[in-house]
This record gives C-alpha cells, structure tokens and sequence, in this order.
C-alpha cells in the first residue's frame, strides 16, 4: 500500500496567506504577547519561531522574557498589565515555567478572552460544553490537518494516545463533540492502558502523542489506518552533521507501506501548531472588537 504523507507546510501557509488577507482589513494588526521565564532552551526555539511567523503575517508582537529566577509575583503583574493593554488580543505563557513558580495560577490570570492557547479553565469548560471558544493550538491543527486532506471523522473510531492537558485530553473531547470535524468514537489511551496495542488496533485514525521515541508500530495500528504523529522527539544519530535528528511518537520506517495516510515529523503536526496560534489571535481580536 503507499503511504500517503499528511504534509503540514502547504496547511500552514494556506493558513498563514488567509490571516494575511483579512488583516488588511483592519485598522490595526492583532497583538500577540509572549511570557517567558528561564532558559530552556526548547522554549527559546518555539518564541523565536512564534516571533518569525508573526512578523511573516504582519501581527504586532511583544515578548517578555524573565530569567530563572523570576518571582511568581513578577509575573502576575506582567501578565495583568497585558490583560489591560489594547494592542495586545492574545497573551501567551511559554511552558514549561521555571519550578519555583505556581504554574496553575499563572495560567489563571491570564484573562480568559485572551487566552490563546485555550488553557484556563473558562476555555477548556466551554471546550467541553461544546462551544469552544479557543481551541489549544495543536489539537485545532490536528483538526485542521485531518480536514485540508478529506479525512472525516464522523463514525470513525479514532484512538489517542497520550492524555495531556496540551494534547491528547483536548483533542480527544473535540473528535467527540457533536460536530462535523468531530462525531467520531474516541478512545482516550495512556500510560495506564492495558494491551494498549489491542486498543490502538481497533482504530481508523490512532493519534500518537505520548512523548516516547518511535513507540509505535505495526503491531498498534491496523492496516490502512490513518496515522497522526503529534512526537518532536530529538534523539542520537551519530550518521547526521549535528549528532542528532527529529523523530516522532511512531516508528515511521515501519508503518510506512503499511498505513494509508501519516503525518512526517519534521513536516507534519509541527507546522500547524503555530499557525493555530496566529488563528487564535485573529479570533481573540474579532471577539473583542465584537465585545466592545
Ligand atoms: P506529556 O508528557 O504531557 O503526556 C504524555 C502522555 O502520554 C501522558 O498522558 C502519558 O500517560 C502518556 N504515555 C506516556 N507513555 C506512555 C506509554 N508507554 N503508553 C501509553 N501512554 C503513554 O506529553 P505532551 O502531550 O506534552 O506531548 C506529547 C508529544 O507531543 C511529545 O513528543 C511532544 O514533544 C509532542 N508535542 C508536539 C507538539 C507539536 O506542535 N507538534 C506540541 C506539543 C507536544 P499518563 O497520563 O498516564 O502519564
């Protein structure tokens, strides 16, 4: 069977061109602010990428960045000053956050209207009421993806591999919901599972997003199935200029031939996440235009 690769480049750009478009109509970009705290230095790479698409489409952005030893109450009063600021539509905390702080109340002060990542509690309970109003960047893109290559959900048994609050719980509430880019029979797998290939098994679309090299293969995912690599996993590979490379969450080498459909990594999943976020912005910007 060939393998049809979910590419998430030529998604993303359509995206991006569309976001473009419609903020030439506007009297003022929408404002996109980032908080970031420490030195971890994957963080760093995911706000320069941040910044660089946002300069891409023309959106104002702002980055706050703290060292390790920010205090929590540095930071409350960053992010409150952001929720004030009318240039700003989306305020964006970059997890992880240095240990001293108190993530969960940081996470709450970010203004729910401005909450672009579709973390506070407001969002994720409209989420499950089935209204979403910001859908977290990387399972919208996952929708997104599984809509620009005509793959339905509507009936399919899809399994998700991976429960975090990032990835796998929202995705998984979403492809439940009572909606056209939903309507499928979810199982929601994780670390916990038991005979998780018999569970993987049985579905059309298997989500892997559980943060472990190359975890899955032939033996999780049934023959024609559709594949969605959420992994960015960096591992050694003496063969390579740097000593490393990017590998995902499946054991792509294996499943190819044998699955219909699977997204790359690099290439895949990866690209859309940002551009949600960019989409989310836009959003925050109409909400409050329509608010006030
Ligand atoms: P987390 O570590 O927060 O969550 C991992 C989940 O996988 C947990 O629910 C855990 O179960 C489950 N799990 C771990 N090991 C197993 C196992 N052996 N079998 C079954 N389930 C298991 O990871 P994230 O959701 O943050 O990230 C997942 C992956 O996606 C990572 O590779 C990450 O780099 C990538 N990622 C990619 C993004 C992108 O833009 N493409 C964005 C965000 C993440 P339990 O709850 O029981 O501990």
């Amino acid at each position: 069977m060939e393998t049809r690769p979910l590419r998430g480049k030529p998604v993303r750009d359509a995206v991006l061109t569309d976001l473009k478009n419609k903020i030439n109509h506007e009297s003022r970009p929408p404002g996109l602010a980032v908080v970031l705290a420490g030195d971890n230095p994957a963080s760093a790479v995911y706000v320069r990428h941040k910044e660089k698409a946002c300069r891409e489409i023309g959106f104002h952005h702002v980055t706050h960045r703290f060292s390790s030893e920010v205090t929590q109450g540095e930071i409350l009063s960053c992010i409150q000053q952001l929720n004030q600021d009318p240039l700003i539509d989306g305020v964006l905390v970059q997890l992880p956050l240095p240990d001293q702080l108190d993530q969960q109340e940081v996470l709450l002060a970010v203004d729910p209207q401005k909450d672009v990542d579709g973390f506070h509690p407001e969002n994720l309970g409209l989420l499950v009421a089935g209204h979403p109003r910001f859908i977290p960047c990387t399972p919208k893109g996952i929708l997104h993806l599984l809509q620009y290559y005509d793959i339905s959900t509507p009936g399919q048994k899809v399994a998700v591999v991976g429960r975090s609050l990032i990835v796998g719980r929202p995705l998984a509430m979403l492809l439940s919901l009572k909606r056209e880019d939903g309507n499928a029979t979810v199982t929601l797998c994780h670390s916990r599972t038991r005979d998780l290939p018999a569970a993987t098994r049985q579905a059309d679309i298997v989500v892997a997003a559980l943060g472990v090299p190359q975890a899955l293969g032939r033996e999780h995912v049934s023959e024609g199935a559709v594949v969605i690599d959420v992994g960015i996993n960096r591992v050694e590979a003496p063969e390579t200029k740097t000593g490393t490379r990017l590998v995902g969450d499946v054991n792509a080498d294996e499943l190819d031939g044998w699955v219909s459909a699977i997204t790359p990594v690099p290439g895949g999943v990866g690209p859309m996440t940002i551009a949600m976020l960019l989409e989310n912005t836009w959003e925050a910007m109409m909400f409050r235009s329509q608010a006030s």
